[in-house]
């Protein structure tokens, strides 16, 4: 088996084919990582979220990572930063833009918008939308033989 570095091109088309990320943020000198599910758009990646730990992280370092492979061979890393898209006028057509695409992945919203314990009952919903604006993509790819 060797490794070689996959093309930009390459990198761009497992981004565009994945729904599914490691997405890690840093806070005082702490990682943490979990997964979130995306959807890909120009230089952005889109997702949802409800308030928690990962939010709170990115609103104080918006520095982020993501991990995304397409087969058990290949890992596109990206780099970039978090973007809250708020339910203001400025952000409501990006914020249409992220839902219509997110809505057509499996699943899209409920491990996202579910906590392992009870919530307080609210009026107003807490969702968040948020885009990752990608800095800089690198992908590695195992492949059988020899170099
Ligand atoms: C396939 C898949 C898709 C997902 N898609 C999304 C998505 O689109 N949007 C989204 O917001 N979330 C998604 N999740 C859930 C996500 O991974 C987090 O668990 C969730 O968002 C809560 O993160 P938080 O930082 O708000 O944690 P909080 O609710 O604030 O809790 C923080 C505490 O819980 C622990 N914790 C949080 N999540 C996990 C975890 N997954 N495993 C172990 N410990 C955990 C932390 O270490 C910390 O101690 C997905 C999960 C899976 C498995």
């Amino acid at each position: 088996m060797f490794v070689r570095v996959m093309s930009r091109e390459e990198c761009q088309g497992v981004v565009a084919a994945g729904d599914l990320a490691r997405l890690a943020c840093c806070r005082d000198d702490q990682p943490y990582i979990v997964p979130i599910t995306y959807a890909h758009s120009g230089n952005r990646l889109y997702c949802f979220s409800m308030p928690g730990q990962k939010i709170d992280w990115m609103r104080s370092n918006p520095k982020v990572s993501l991990q995304i492979a397409e087969f058990a061979s290949n890992r596109v890393v990206v780099t970039g930063r978090y973007q809250e898209l708020p339910a203001t006028q400025g952000c409501h057509h990006e914020r249409i833009h992220a839902w219509s695409l997110l809505e057509k992945k499996p699943n899209w919203w409920e491990p996202g918008g579910l906590k392992p314990v009870p919530q307080e009952i609210s009026g107003a919903s807490a969702h968040i939308f948020f885009c990752v604006e990608m800095d800089e993509m690198t992908g590695r790819a195992a492949c059988a033989g020899e170099l």
